[in-house]
C-alpha cells in the first residue's frame, strides 16, 4: 500500500503540520511498515516558545516553579477536583508507587491488583516494597470481581488493592469506595490512559480512592514524560509532593525516605501549551474513534464502553481467535499491531513468582488481544484499510 499523506485539514493553525508524508515524520520506522501503530502528537515548537520564553525571564528550571504551578492548577481545573488535590511527577508509574506509599501501607504486604494491565503495575507496586497478588478479570468491565477481591482482602496480609482502569474505560469508582471502607484497605486506581475519562462532569469523577493518570507521550494527552496523582484528601497530595522532594516538608530536613521525582518547567510548558490545545486534539481521537467504530468487524470485543464519551490513545480489541495469524496478516501488509499488555504481567519473568488466582480470562485476552493503529490524524482511508484487512484475516482464520 502506498504511504498515506497526513490529512492536512485542521482545525487549529498552532499545530501546523508540514507538507510532508508519513514516512518523513517517523524516520526511524522500518520500510516495510506503512501504518504504524502509534504516532503521537505533541504541541509544535511554535506552540511551546512563548511558555519556554517564560523560562528565560523568570530563571526558574525546576523545583515547583510557577510552571508547574500553573500546570498543576489547570489540570486540577480539568479534573475538577482543584489545584490542592493535585501531584505532578515524573511519570505514572512513580506516580502509583509515591501514592501506595503516602497511604502508609506496611511493607511486605501482599496488594491485590489484575495480571491484565501494563507491566508497569506490578513495577509500581513492588517499588511501593508491596507483593502482587494477580488475581483475573470480568469479559465485562475487563476488570477484578469486585466480591472476589472483597473476600481477598480481609486476608491479614493484604495490605492494598490496585485497581486499573482498563485501556482509560471508566470505572464504578463508587463501588471501590465502598470496598475501601469494608475491607479498611485503600484502593488505588491505575488510571494512567484515563486523563479524558476522568475530565469534570466526565464519565469517572475521581472519588475517595487515589487516582494516577500518566501524561506519557504516548497517551492520550501527553507532554513526553509526566504523571499526575489525584487525592480526595489535599494533605495526601502534599505528602505525594513531599515524597517526590526527597521527603523534604518545608525545611531542608528529609521527614521521610523519599525520591526525587519532580517535573521540570520544560516538562511543564509543553502540558500548558498542549492543554491550549486540547479541544481540537480531542476532536481527532474521536473522529478516529467514531470511524473505528463503524469499521471494525462486529466479531471483535472492544474495551468497555469504548468511546462513549471518552477517548483514549489506543485500541485493543479481542479477536475470536488467536490474534497470531491475525497480526502477522496485518504485518505482511505493512500494518503494524502491537500487544499493548502482553499476556499479562504474571508471565513476565520478573513477575512469574508472584502468588495468584487462576487467570483464565487474562489468559484468553493475552493471546486473543491485537493493538490496532490507532493515532489522532489516521485517515479514514487508513482506517477502512486496517478494518478490511482485519475481517479477511479472521476469515482466513475461521476457514
Ligand atoms: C502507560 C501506563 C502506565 C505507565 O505510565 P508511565 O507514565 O509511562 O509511567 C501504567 N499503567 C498503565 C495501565 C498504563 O497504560
Amino acid at each position: 500500500m502506498a504511504t498515506q499523506p497526513i490529512d492536512l485539514k485542521d482545525d487549529s493553525s498552532a499545530f501546523q503540520a508540514s507538507s510532508t508524508t508519513i514516512r518523513s515524520l517517523a524516520p526511524h520506522r522500518p520500510d516495510h511498515i506503512d501504518i504504524p501503530v502509534a504516532l503521537p502528537r505533541l504541541p509544535t515548537t511554535d506552540c511551546i516558545t512563548p511558555y519556554l520564553r517564560q523560562i528565560d525571564q523568570n530563571r526558574w528550571y525546576t523545583n515547583q516553579g510557577p510552571l508547574c504551578d500553573a500546570l498543576q492548577d489547570r489540570l486540577g481545573q480539568f479534573w475538577g477536583v482543584g489545584y490542592e488535590r493535585v501531584a505532578l511527577v515524573t511519570n505514572a508509574t512513580t506516580g502509583l508507587s509515591l501514592a501506595l506509599r503516602a497511604h502508609g501501607i506496611p511493607a511486605g504486604t501482599r496488594c491485590l491488583m489484575p495480571s491484565w494491565t501494563f507491566t508497569a503495575s506490578a513495577a509500581a507496586v513492588v517499588g511501593a516494597n508491596l507483593r502482587p497478588h494477580f488475581v483475573d478479570v470480568c469479559p465485562a468491565t475487563w476488570c477484578p470481581d469486585p466480591a472476589r477481591i472483597e473476600h481477598l482482602a480481609k486476608a491479614d496480609d493484604v495490605g492494598a488493592i490496585f485497581i486499573v482502569a482498563p485501556f482509560g474505560a471508566p470505572l464504578d469508582l463508587d463501588l471501590w469506595d465502598g470496598i475501601a471502607e469494608r475491607t479498611g484497605r485503600p484502593v488505588i486506581i491505575d488510571a494512567a490512559a484515563a486523563f479524558d475519562t476522568l475530565r469534570d462532569h466526565g464519565p469517572m469523577r475521581p472519588r475517595r480512592s487515589t487516582i494516577v493518570v500518566s501524561l506519557h507521550a504516548t497517551k492520550v494527552f501527553g507532554l513526553g514524560e509526566g504523571g499526575a496523582v489525584l487525592t480526595h484528601d489535599p494533605a495526601l497530595a502534599e505528602h505525594v509532593r513531599t515524597l517526590a522532594r526527597f521527603g523534604f516538608a518545608g525545611s531542608r530536613s528529609a521527614q521521610y525516605p523519599a525520591m526525587n521525582a519532580k517535573i521540570s518547567e520544560y516538562t511543564a510548558a509543553v502540558g500548558l501549551a498542549g492543554l491550549d490545545y486540547w479541544e481540537p486534539m480531542r476532536a481527532r481521537w474521536r473522529n478516529v474513534t467514531e470511524l473505528y467504530r463503524r469499521a471494525l468487524p462486529s466479531s471483535v470485543i472492544l474495551p468497555p464502553d469504548f468511546g462513549n464519551n471518552w477517548v483514549s490513545a489506543t485500541l485493543t480489541a479481542i479477536c475470536p481467535t488467536d490474534a497470531g495469524p491475525v497480526t502477522g496478516y496485518l504485518a505482511a501488509h505493512g500494518v503494524q499491531t502491537v500487544s499493548w499488555w502482553g499476556t499479562g504481567c504474571h508471565t513476565q519473568p520478573a513477575y512469574a513468582h508472584c502468588t495468584r488466582d487462576p487467570l483464565p480470562v487474562t489468559e484468553d485476552y493475552g493471546r486473543c488481544s491485537v493493538g490496532l493503529p490507532f493515532w489522532q490524524d489516521l485517515s479514514a482511508e487508513q482506517i477502512t484499510y486496517v478494518c478490511d484487512l482485519l475481517n479477511k484475516a479472521l476469515k482466513l482464520g475461521n476457514t
